[in-house]
């Protein structure tokens, strides 16, 4: 289904896990406006993490408007807007009211590992696997929702009623800039829920009862390119139609032009997630990777295989704001680059569990190989390492699965800003990393699924060609160099590991 529109202008929504952003993007895919708001995380309990949803309207409404002055051209010169939005996390609200019944649970919450922890005795993952691609990891949406369900009084009841919506973030905002009129998700979102068949590419009422949500919760399911609906008079003083939505890491696979089978990109924000086009075959892992919709257009899934790796920027965030050793996250840059080793520190940042390819949800982080001579530049060096390693480890589980190796990584997020990264990035994959000129791939790939919709750009052809000349890195570390470093991580991983 497409939109016609003479309009210029895409506006993205990007709602990361720490902050929120909003960009205007012109016809040849160039940011002109960029407007980006922290927000608070809360953390009740050790290995919990929440928003409040109230604070992402905000802050989205807040941003949204201020990049539309900012560009200049004026909100009737929006032709579309596309959101994308940190993944998994979950948010239940009133219907009737539009109102939150509970903190949004974050995808980095491990409340549910005992729920997880149990289904799989029952033997149940197989199922899971078979119909969504995902693990039983309280990483995913479907358990934290039957939590909400199961802590807040009388949810439960409410929900069989049909009183409350579930929704992942793009889908409470799109509820939200609708005034309540449109319930509805994408394909990609969907996939993550391990509610939903991705093969069938439907809501999966078996999974519901096991996994405890009832269906009247759920949100319509549309390709990711789509009019989902238009904002409310009064928000932005034109109607804007919504466009397109995408999960945040598929978006960055869309806006990295991974179109063809056998591309891969990784993004390195928060949390550090690669994804490789696998084209129209959903491959199912034998790694422990995860088998997710890459983009659903005109009714075709594309898919992927994704390893997920969840602190890869936050342990530079601890690093500023846990235990002070830095001031500002750039600086791990020159640190790293002025010692010539970590001189044998290891960080494993398990801070949250470990995700792909261990799925370790009871790890916690540690750092190894502390000595006398080890200062903040080791531990910063070690930090960044460990990000390095961890893709690695990804890659090489991709490869195991029957993937060809991709001859470049294409990488984007807020730690690719890294160049002593990117650097080491190639030396430890043994290929070209390849660095775009915008680091604002994820909101890009959200702008591309919405000016597809509205007509701004006709095909994948035409998004591939507005790439930028991107910067590359090729591998330059001796090999025996690389198998002693390799080795000290493998170490340090093993003696984290909670579950081997
Ligand atoms: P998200 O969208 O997940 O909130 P971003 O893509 O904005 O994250 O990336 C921000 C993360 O990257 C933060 O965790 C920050 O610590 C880290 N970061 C930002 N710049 C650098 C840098 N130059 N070197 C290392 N880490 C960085």
């Amino acid at each position: 289904e497409r939109l016609v529109s003479d309009r210029t202008h895409i506006l993205a929504i990007d709602q990361g896990t720490t902050s929120t952003r909003a960009i205007v993007f012109d016809i040849h895919a160039d940011p002109v406006a960029t407007a980006q708001r922290e927000f608070q995380q809360h953390y009740p309990n050790p290995g919990w993490v929440e928003h409040d949803p109230e604070d992402i309207w905000r802050d989205t409404l807040a941003t949204a408007r201020e990049a539309i002055e900012q560009s200049g051209v004026g909100a009737d010169a929006i032709a579309a807007i596309g959101i994308t939005n940190q993944r998994e996390t979950v948010v239940v609200w009133d219907r009737a009211t539009g109102k939150p019944i509970h903190n949004a649970i974050v995808w980095q919450d491990r409340r549910t590992a005992d729920v997880c922890t149990t289904l799989k005795e029952q033997g149940h993952e197989d199922l899971v696997r078979a119909r969504t691609g995902l693990l039983l990891d309280p990483y995913f949406s479907g358990t934290k929702v039957a939590w909400i369900l199961d802590h807040v009084d009388g949810a439960r009841a409410r929900a069989e009623r049909g009183e409350l919506a579930f929704g992942t973030i793009d889908c409470f905002l799109l509820w939200r800039l609708t005034d309540g009129k449109v319930h509805a998700t994408d394909a990609t979102n969907a996939g993550r829920t391990l509610l939903f068949d991705i093969h069938a590419q439907r809501w999966d009422e078996e999974l519901c009862a096991l996994i405890g949500v009832p269906t009247a919760l759920l949100p319509e399911v549309h390709d990711n390119s789509h009019p989902f609906g238009e904002t409310a008079p009064g928000l932005f003083g034109a109607a804007i139609p919504i466009a397109g939505m995408a999960g945040d890491q598929q978006a960055a696979l869309l806006g990295q032009a991974c179109f063809e089978a056998g591309m891969a990109k990784s993004t390195y924000g928060t949390g550090c997630f690669m994804l490789l086009n696998t084209g129209d075959k959903a491959i199912l892992s034998d790694n422990r990777l995860l088998t997710t919709p890459a983009y659903r257009l005109d009714g075709r899934t594309t898919y992927a295989l994704e390893g997920s790796i969840f602190v890869a920027g936050a342990a530079i965030k601890w690093l500023r704001d846990g235990i002070g050793v830095i001031t500002r996250a750039s600086q791990t840059d020159d640190l790293a680059t002025r010692v010539p080793d970590s001189h044998g520190v290891y960080m494993v940042p398990a801070f949250v569990g470990l995700g792909a390819p261990h799925w370790d949800p009871d790890a916690r982080g540690a750092i190894f190989g502390l000595t006398l001579g080890a200062t903040a530049a080791h531990l910063a060096r070690a930090a960044l390492e460990a990000v390095g390693y961890q893709t690695r480890d990804l890659l090489t589980a991709m490869v195991d699965d029957g993937s060809t190796r991709p001859k470049v990584m294409r990488v984007d997020g807020g730690m690719a800003a890294n160049d002593w990264l990117c650097q080491f990035l190639a030396d430890l994959l043994e290929i070209e990393v390849e660095r775009p000129a915008h680091l604002e791939i994820t909101a890009l790939g959200a702008a591309f699924l919405a000016g597809l919709c509205v007509g701004l750009w006709p095909d994948l052809d035409a998004l591939a060609a507005t790439r930028k000349q991107a910067k590359r890195f090729t591998p330059k570390m001796d090999a025996a160099l690389r198998e002693q470093l390799i080795a000290g991580w493998r170490d340090a991983l093993a003696r984290t590991l909670r579950h081997p």
